[in-house]
């Protein structure tokens, strides 16, 4: 087996399936002595068809199956709570092996469908308006329970067949996770299993710039959204702290070489705040920042909450803002919030109840 294989499968514990890469899978079904096409099988089993055990595979040959059933096991994360909102938007607490929770959010009809997953159990970078930055980082998720969450939302929703796609705007910031991130994609978008193409799945950052340099290289490109805020570097720093390490400058430095397919754009997502960020003059710079680069703007107005210092601007103050980036050529959307009334907006992800150490050391950590 390759090395990459050996570290994803353990001797003494039940190989998770659902974890690997298909190459990955065929490695391991040749260690147990069967021939490598039936990992196809397995893979289509448990990707298109959303098996949650080997047990059902009926198409695989009984020895195999009888192995299968006694050294691994398809993981999923399971489905804790599932609430509803007015809108149809739907929140899903989901339950991981170790009993952390995480959510994922479905968004329906905008105008595609779209699932909101998350990357990590909480987040260490401490972006000031975002209850799941004050969690702090409880762990990252493996690819298995990135590619996972889609899995289980795909099969709850019976939308295994239907097209949808995804951003990676949950819980987390992916690329502060990035080798399991680039991995739930690529297993994602493999045409044995759902086949999810990369043009369908949007990566937002707070802007972490070795990292979006690396992302420049993939093969396997998704959208790009980078969540920028501010318009100066004080700015910034006093809202998003990671800041302090890559500046404003060098973020937009990085999203000017970042390679585009053509007719496509990098979002700059702006949260507005009350008195903070949301003033003409911020509009007007915002502007002059982005001129020359393959941008459009979604301006996220707040979604307040308690224990968040903020609030959200009116809606003329946010109209004024979007009226002047538009009369810089610049392209804006406002974007309508979903599901507020049942927390599963953006920034509104927080699981309670899963002790955490201190936000601020874990920030000194990751930078
Ligand atoms: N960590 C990544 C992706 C997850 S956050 C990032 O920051 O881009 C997804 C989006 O939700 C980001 O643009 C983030 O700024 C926004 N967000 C966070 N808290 C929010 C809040 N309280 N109201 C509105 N948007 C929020
Ligand atoms: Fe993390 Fe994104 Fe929240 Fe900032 S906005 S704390 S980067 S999840």
């Amino acid at each position: 087996m390759r090395r990459d294989t050996l570290d994803a499968v353990s001797p003494n514990v039940p190989a998770d399936l659902a974890s690997l890469e298909l190459a990955q899978l065929e490695d391991f079904v040749e260690s147990l002595g069967h021939r490598r096409f039936h990992a196809r099988q397995i893979y289509r089993w448990i990707w298109q068809k959303g098996a949650a055990d080997t047990a059902g595979m009926t198409d695989l040959p009984r020895d195999l199956r009888d192995t299968l059933a006694a050294q691994a096991a398809v993981r999923s994360p399971r489905v804790v709570r599932r609430d509803r909102s007015e809108d149809g938007t739907e929140k899903f607490v989901l339950r991981l092996q170790d009993g952390r929770q995480i959510e994922s959010v479905f968004i329906p009809d905008t105008p595609s469908q779209t699932f909101c997953i998350s990357t990590q159990v909480g987040c260490a970078m401490g972006c000031a308006f975002c209850l799941t930055g004050q969690m702090g980082l409880l762990r990252n998720l493996t690819a298995g329970e990135i590619a996972g969450q889609v899995r289980v939302l795909a099969r709850e929703l019976d939308m295994l067949q239907v097209p949808f796609n995804i951003v990676l705007m949950g819980m987390g910031e992916p690329l502060h996770n990035y080798d399991e991130t680039m991995k739930a994609l690529r297993m994602l978008a493999d045409p044995i299993g759902l086949g999810l193409s990369p043009r369908r799945v949007t990566l937002s950052t707070v802007g972490l710039v070795p990292m979006l340099d690396r992302l420049s290289a993939e093969p396997l490109m998704p959208n790009l959204a980078v969540s920028l805020h501010a318009t100066t570097e004080a700015q910034r720093a006093a809202i998003v702290p990671t800041t302090r390490k890559y500046s404003l400058h060098d973020i937009l430095d990085a999203c000017r070489r970042f390679p585009l397919a053509k007719r496509s754009r990098i979002t700059f997502e702006y949260v507005l705040l009350q008195g903070v960020n949301d003033r003409a003059e911020d509009a007007r710079r915002l502007a002059r920042l982005l001129s020359g680069i393959k941008g459009k703007v979604n301006l996220i107005p707040l979604n307040a909450t308690p224990g968040i210092p903020f609030d959200r601007p009116s809606d003329e103050r946010i109209d004024q803002f979007a009226r002047i980036l538009a009369e810089k050529s610049i392209a804006v959307s406002v974007r309508k919030s979903r599901g507020r009334d049942i927390r599963a907006a953006c920034g509104q992800l927080i699981v309670e109840g899963q002790g955490r150490r201190s936000p601020a050391q874990q920030l000194a950590e990751a930078l």
